[in-house]
């Protein structure tokens, strides 16, 4: 068998769970009714919220763009750029858009959030589609911008955007994960079973648009043999078909159920023996992870055309009358598809996410978003009663569970004492908030909000110290353009000074000129004398010398007689 010759490396801690898996895996993943309207958070994916190009009142189409991805690096027009860390929203179905407002959305902190509001009007009227057929003709740049105009994000419960993982030449080894984990969920399981030839399909476009991967993988945990099996039948023909191009074939590897195996980290480690780097990802070190739901959503993208509407949501627990798995269109209020899994008359805690890394939400008119895998509507008999919390008794048992090798009591210590310099000394933000430890605490304490909290801190601490820089620097940047404002005006005062007060050498030189052109100017005088004029002064000069001469002869003794 395949799998017998793959090695398989181990991960520190991890825990044996219940799995509640046969509750809703045994049925095929049903659709999803249309609801009366559809809530579009702007923010379903990790990164910036998407920017709405809709009024209230437009008609939309399905698989229309109503939200372009957010950020600096959109191109406008399609919605969507290589290097943006958002993606676009789609209107899910045909229907007009009644209202651009804040909504209840799933998210732990109970906030609401920008939404688009659309009511459908059960036509199903698509837009124009692009799908490409015959994908290896097209650039695999072109098929990228694709991926990335879909608005495909990581379905497994990141919502990290899926285009910005793919990094050609960069990997060396892609990984499939439908390890799914966490107890209750089991979308993948069915997916896998229903619709394993296109998760093939979508691992095809992958592989041609990554370029020559040596080796590509597909995990299971070893909880979903139905799922193994459908997989090694749907790569049969097509390893056939690999090895005669001479590419690496598909390996479809069982995994052990243990939990948190289905996170990116932990899956490359089992996988590959490799450690993903503490402030990287998988891809820094060669390594492709998508879960096996956006692998299929890349394919409906590429041969359909479609863009991501609908996903495949688990509905479980003991609070509906058949759980089970629904195609869900993106947008339809929660309370809606727990009513078409009939919702008991009692219900104590809904939670979104398994029940180890899920939320409780305080409302049920909440919509599914993109990264919504599994709504878990318990009965209170399913919910263990919270002892209180006891004081630590050190017996070690979270370091022992703690799959990350982290040192939990000694980050409780910290994190209690608000000591976050130390807390982050001891790799507090290695985390991944599993719940590994808190599950296994005979105390009952609550470790992962204490961590949770430190980190919140530290990431609000380190913001405001980035704004205080900042200011610091604008400040400075102020006081130094002040300065030079200064020196400049001195300086063009000094010039104007030197312009007014001449230096001696040239004051001489000035002198010289002015008498030189005085004597120029005499000389100018004389040479232009009036004629007239002239005639009129001699003429004076002769009356005076006249009348001179008269006063002297008057003046003067008289003879001897
Ligand atoms: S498991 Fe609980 S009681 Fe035991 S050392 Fe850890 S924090 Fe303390
Ligand atoms: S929540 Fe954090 S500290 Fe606790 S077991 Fe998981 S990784 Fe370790």
């Amino acid at each position: 068998m395949m799998t017998l010759l793959n090695k398989l490396w181990t991960f520190h801690g991890g825990l044996k769970l219940n799995g509640h898996k046969n509750l809703s895996n045994c049925a095929a993943i049903v659709k999803a009714n249309l609801p009366a309207r559809l809530i579009l958070p702007l923010l379903q994916h990790i990164g910036s919220p998407a920017e709405p190009i809709v009024k209230v009142g437009e008609r939309v189409l399905k698989g229309q763009i109503v939200a372009h991805c957010g950020g600096q690096h959109h191109d406008g027009e399609q919605g969507h750029c290589l290097k943006s860390r958002s993606a676009p929203i789609h209107a899910p179905t045909s229907g007009t858009v009644i209202a651009l407002e804040n909504h209840a959305v799933p998210h732990r902190s109970g906030l609401t959030a920008p939404c688009i509001i659309l009511e459908p009007d059960s036509l199903e009227e698509w837009t124009a589609r692009t799908p490409l057929l015959d994908y290896t003709s097209v650039d695999p740049e072109i098929l990228h911008q694709h991926i990335a105009r879909a608005g495909i994000v990581g379905l497994g419960g990141a919502g990290y955007p899926a285009h910005l993982k793919i990094k050609p030449d960069a990997i060396e080894t892609l990984i499939l994960n439908g390890a799914e984990c966490e107890p209750y969920i089991t979308c993948d399981d069915r997916l896998m079973r229903e619709r394993a030839l296109d998760i093939i399909g979508g691992i095809d476009i992958l592989r041609y648009i990554l370029g020559g991967i040596k080796r590509c993988v597909i995990a299971v945990e070893d909880n979903k043999p139905e799922a193994y099996y459908a997989l090694i039948e749907a790569v049969k023909v097509h390893n056939e078909l690999l090895k005669r191009a001479h590419q690496s074939p598909i390996e479809i590897v069982q995994i052990p159920t243990l939990y948190p195996m289905g996170s990116s980290q932990h899956l490359t480690k089992v996988l590959t023996g490799k450690e993903v780097p503490a402030d990287g990802r998988s891809s820094d070190i060669g390594v492709l992870v998508h879960n096996v739901g956006t692998v299929y959503a890349i394919y409906r993208a590429v041969r359909y055309g479609e863009p991501l509407l609908s996903r495949i949501v688990t509905v479980s627990g003991t609070g509906v009358e058949t759980p089970q798995n629904l195609e869900v269109l993106i947008g339809t209020p929660i309370r809606d598809i727990i009513n078409q899994c009939g919702r008991k008359a009692i219900v104590k805690r809904i939670l979104v996410g398994g029940s180890m890394m899920g939320f409780p939400l305080q409302d049920d008119d909440l919509p599914v978003i993109k990264t919504t895998n599994c709504i878990i509507v318990s009965q209170p008999e399913e919910i263990t009663v919270k002892q209180p919390q006891m004081p630590c008794i050190r017996c070690g048992a979270c370091a022992d569970a703690c799959p990350e090798s982290l040192l939990p009591q000694q980050m409780y210590w910290h994190a209690k004492a608000k000591d976050m310099k130390r807390i982050e000394n001891f790799n507090l933000f290695d985390c991944i908030e599993c719940g590994c430890c808190a599950y296994v605490c005979p105390s009952q304490i609550p470790l992962v909000d204490y961590f949770h909290y430190a980190k919140t801190e530290i990431r609000s601490a380190d913001r405001d110290k980035q704004k205080a820089e900042m200011a610091r620097q604008r400040h400075e940047f102020r006081q130094m353009r002040i300065e030079r404002e200064k020196l400049e005006k001195a300086e063009k005062h000094k010039q104007k000074r030197e312009v007014l007060t001449p230096s001696p050498a040239a004051a001489a030189t000035v002198i010289h000129v002015e008498s030189e052109s005085a004597v120029a100017a005499v000389n100018t005088t004389s040479e232009a004398v009036d004629p007239k004029k002239a005639a009129i002064e001699a003429a004076i000069a002769r009356a005076k010398a006249k009348k001179a001469a008269q006063h002297t002869e008057q003046s003067a003794p008289p003879a001897s007689e």
